[in-house]
């Protein structure tokens, strides 16, 4: 307890950051930053400072449903264990299968690994952390022995240099973005190179900017690693204790020709050799590498070849040194630890060595574990739809919005014989298609542990009672273990015995020979649970808590316990059709994944309010596309519709759009859709970042927008796209077609009551306002053109009193007034700033962040933002020297 507060983690991105819940005197819950969490020191993202907003029982899933009714736990855990129990008899283990998330705390991965691998006996339990780092876990383990993470986020403060490669940490990772903006500006030497497609937010804190082509980022390693030796800065005496396998890999990269870099790149010579010497020159260099790197057909590549440059320079294992993996997830890591890859065992021992499998086997004992990996998650979902698995499972994720081909994914799932979801919410676009649902708790409901992206051990405590009949994932994988049959291996009081067994497991026969061992916590009982503090694996038994830097005395886990440095290759990336366009996808800095949460929130909702494609001008003046129309995306998979973004933060000939929306807030925004099902043939993860789309405007009849108290349930548009604000919900719309009566489309969306309407048939524009009282109850405008209107001006209506006349003309007006001025599209969620409010304040004299936050409080609370306001300051200081 932290007063009257819990400290518990926030459940979103792999930084992993402490938060203290404390009751609110409204009723409600205050979240914030815990100080003493050693991931974050106090501060948070938007994201986190939001959590509030997404606890409600709004929605939620309160009881087991069988076929679309209510039912009990008994009747749904009998129908699960005897539907599993009679596929596994009639067609054998590998029928049925687990596809669980890095959303589950690591006890609840314990536990289904353990079913599933030691006593169903198959090895077909994936996670979606195969979408999100599976690269990472190959690479490290091909170089490595093992999936180790070396370092810690002090060495980002630490390096002299700092690399990100595929990675949008101001929006991905904010607070470690915020750290490492903080250590650059009390430091202003440190230096920042970001290597992207895409000129993200995180750009704007870069001196080095390198907007390499997709997939470029083999090539320019492979270069860089070849002039390291070239500039002699070889480590050769730690090389040649150390590392195995350098004069091939050498070899490799040195076969790259120099002259042919550019082209592979995209990028300039003189960038290229710019980035090389500031590499060649820096020793305390860290690479941060991200879904960029991993989410790739040659992601694991991408991976070795980074941290072949950080063997043969030696800077691995020393302070402000080596290759960082950052997690999106925040419990990723604990899913590699608990084996919830279908290629690994439990505490991080390989399925396929028969020492590890014997170790586990006796440990649990467990009457045989398999001897082969289980399907990787794309393959699994294939397995679904060639029917060869009969009874699936899957926990707290929604594949069919967040998988490749995801149309497909979604037939599969509808033809498997027998689905079991575990989730918060009965209406995912995955839960809709369960057989069985059974209501799992939800962050701030549940106990255990997460470990984030630095191998730290974190706990989430529940502040909240279970809600219904609301029951721990790991509870209900017991309880159908036990109707297996497997009673006495489950028969578990608590998370705290779970992580016990757990711990115990990875010290045993382990005396260093093993990277992950957690066994000092092989004896911990419910109150040292309760009272577990954040810390850094390992912390075998006997020991000290510490923190940990690995590899600082040379030893690996390979069986001669030196590194091994993978001869890396050119990939062959295939040509695109000239008329396609590489679709990049990826996060927003307000969303989290398919929004189930952030999509409860009006504050994060406010940022970005619709599914977006961001396109180069050049490229949407070539297709006829202006600023705001809609446009079709379509692949050999799909199709979708989303709004046009024109920006030139884009790479002509790429085109980025957003992985959150689902059907949930969308006609039809679900990205994964065009994605195909292409996967690195190591890892197994997808390659989301390099898909070929056409692109065309998508002509519409009538634009609309609404704004409503009331969440509406259907729609007649052909497009719509709904976001929560506050005290309502916003819509998008379009029709292909003329509607017949706009007038009764206005009824049916606003309901019937007082109103106003306003016609002009020069423009074609219809604007109609339904009032309630002296409040507003809903608004539509509709225009043959995008309809034009600040949104955030008119979703603060819906808190405005309209009982005067003036105010009920503006409605329909579509403009502020003087006593209420349009403060733009917002910017800092935290303070609901607008941009327009912080160029007034640049045009009062504000000329940087902080002066801007002193003046408008923009990035003054979680700084989520900074990156945005720094890239508006600088957009207007190049207007300026124009
Ligand atoms: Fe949560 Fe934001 Fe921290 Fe990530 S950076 S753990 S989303 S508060």
């Amino acid at each position: 307890m932290a007063g009257d507060g819990v400290r518990t983690t926030c459940p979103y991105c792999g930084v992993g950051c402490g938060v203290i819940a404390t009751p609110a005197s409204d009723g409600g819950w205050r979240v914030t930053g815990d100080p003493e969490h050693p991931a974050n020191f106090g501060r948070l993202c938007s994201k986190g400072t939001a959590l509030a907003e997404t606890i409600d029982l709004d929605g939620r899933l309160l009881s087991p449903r069988i076929g679309g009714r209510d039912a009990d736990w008994e009747e749904a855990l009998d129908l699960v264990a005897a539907r599993f129990g009679a596929a596994i008899a009639q067609h054998g283990p590998d029928s049925v299968a687990f596809y669980v998330s890095g959303q589950l705390l690591t006890e609840d991965y314990y536990v289904a690994n353990k079913l599933m691998k030691g006593f169903i006996g198959s090895a077909n339990i994936d996670t979606n952390s195969r979408l999100c780092m599976a690269s990472s876990v190959a690479g490290h383990r091909r170089a490595f022995g093992a999936d180790t993470v070396p370092g810690s986020y002090a060495d980002l403060e630490l390096a002299d240099l700092v690399i990100l490669v595929g990675s949008n940490l101001a929006w991905c990772h904010p607070v470690l973005y915020q750290r490492l903006a903080a250590a650059k500006a009390a430091r202003p030497t440190m230096r920042i190179v970001v290597i992207d497609p895409r000129r993200t937010m995180t750009a704007d804190l870069a001196d080095l900017f390198l907007p390499i082509l997709p997939d470029g980022d083999v090539v320019l390693f492979l270069g860089l690693l070849a002039h390291l030796d070239a500039a002699g800065r070889v480590d050769r005496d730690w090389c040649a204790a150390h590392v195995g396998g350098m004069q091939d890999a050498l070899a490799a990269a040195h076969a790259v020709i120099a002259h042919e870099l550019p082209v592979l790149t995209g990028l300039s010579a003189d960038l290229i050799e710019r980035f090389y010497a500031l590499v060649a020159a820096t020793d305390k260099t860290v690479t941060v590498y991200s879904q960029g790197v991993n989410q790739s057909a040659s992601g694991t590549d991408k991976v070795n070849a980074i941290i072949n440059c950080h063997l043969l320079t030696g800077r691995i294992g020393r302070p402000g040194m080596g290759p960082f993996s950052v997690t999106g997830q925040p419990n990723a890591m604990g899913g590699r630890e608990t084996g919830g890859l279908a290629n690994m065992l439990a505490a991080h021992m390989n399925l396929e060595d028969e020492g590890h499998r014997a170790l586990v086997r006796k440990f649990w004992r467990a009457p045989a574990l398999p001897t082969q990996p289980g399907l990787k998650a794309v393959d699994l979902f294939r397995a679904v739809g060639e029917g060869r698995i009969k009874a699936l499972w899957i926990m707290a994720t929604n594949p069919v919005d967040s998988l490749p081909d995801a149309d497909a994914v979604r037939d599969a799932i509808r033809a498997c014989p027998f689905v079991v979801v575990s989730d918060i919410l009965p209406d995912t676009d995955t839960t809709k298609l369960a057989h069985v649902l059974l209501p799992a708790l939800g962050w701030g409901e549940k106990d255990g542990t997460v470990t984030n992206s630095e191998r730290r051990i974190s706990r989430q405590r529940a502040f909240l009672p279970a809600p219904g009949q609301a029951r721990p994932d790991w509870w209900a994988l017991a309880e159908v273990a036990k109707r297996l049959g497997h009673g006495d291996a489950f028969a578990y009081d608590g998370p705290a015995d779970i992580l016990a067994e757990f711990a115990a497991l990875s010290g045993r026969g382990n005396d260093g020979a093993r990277d992950f061992d957690i066994s000092a916590l092989a004896g911990i009982d419910g109150a040292d649970f309760d009272a577990l503090q954040p810390f850094q694996w390992p912390w075998p038994e006997g020991t000290e808590r510490r923190e940990t830097r690995f590899f600082a005395d040379g030893r690996f886990y390979t069986p001669d316990r030196k590194a091994r440095a993978v001869a890396v290759t050119l990939p062959d990336l295939g040509a695109f059709a000239t008329d396609r366009l590489i679709l990049n996808t990826g996060r927003v800095r307000d969303h989290w994944h398919t929004m189930t949460r952030t999509g409860r929130s009006a504050t994060l909702s406010a940022h970005l309010a619709e599914p977006f494609a961001e396109i180069h001008p050049e490229d949407a003046l070539a297709r006829g596309i202006a600023p705001a129309d809609l446009v079709e995306l379509s692949s050999a998979q799909g199709r979708i519709v989303v709004r046009a973004l024109l920006s030139s933060r884009q790479r002509c000939g790429s085109v980025f759009v957003p992985m959150h929306w689902s059907e949930a807030y969308a006609s039809a925004g679900r990205v994964d859709v065009l994605v195909p099902p292409l996967t690195d043939p190591v890892s197994g993860q997808p390659a989301s970042k390099r898909s070929a789309v056409e692109l065309r405007r998508h002509p519409a009849a009538l634009y609309g927008f609404a704004l409503l108290r009331r969440k509406p349930t259907t729609f007649s548009a052909d497009y719509w796209a709904l976001a929560r604000t506050h005290g309502g919900w916003r819509v998008e719309l379009a029709w292909d077609r003329m509607p017949d009566s706009p007038d009764l489309l206005a009824q049916a969306l606003l309901g019937e009551g007082e109103s106003l309407s306003y016609r002009d048939a020069a423009s074609g524009q219809m604007r109609f306002a339904r009032f309630d009282g002296a409040a507003l109850a809903g608004l539509l405008y509709l225009s043959p053109q995008p309809v034009e209107l600040s949104r955030v001006w008119a979703a603060g209506l819906l808190r405005a009193e309209m009982d005067m006349p003036q105010a009920r003309l503006a409605v329909l007006a579509g403009r502020a007034d003087a006593g209420r001025p349009d403060d733009g599209p917002v910017l800092c969620a935290c303070n609901a700033v607008g941009a327009n409010v912080i160029h007034a304040a640049i045009d009062a004299g504000a000329m940087d962040v902080d002066a801007i936050g002193a003046a408008t409080r923009a990035g003054t609370t979680c700084g989520s933002c900074r990156a945005e306001i720094r890239g508006l300051l600088h957009g207007r200081k190049l207007q300026a020297a124009e």
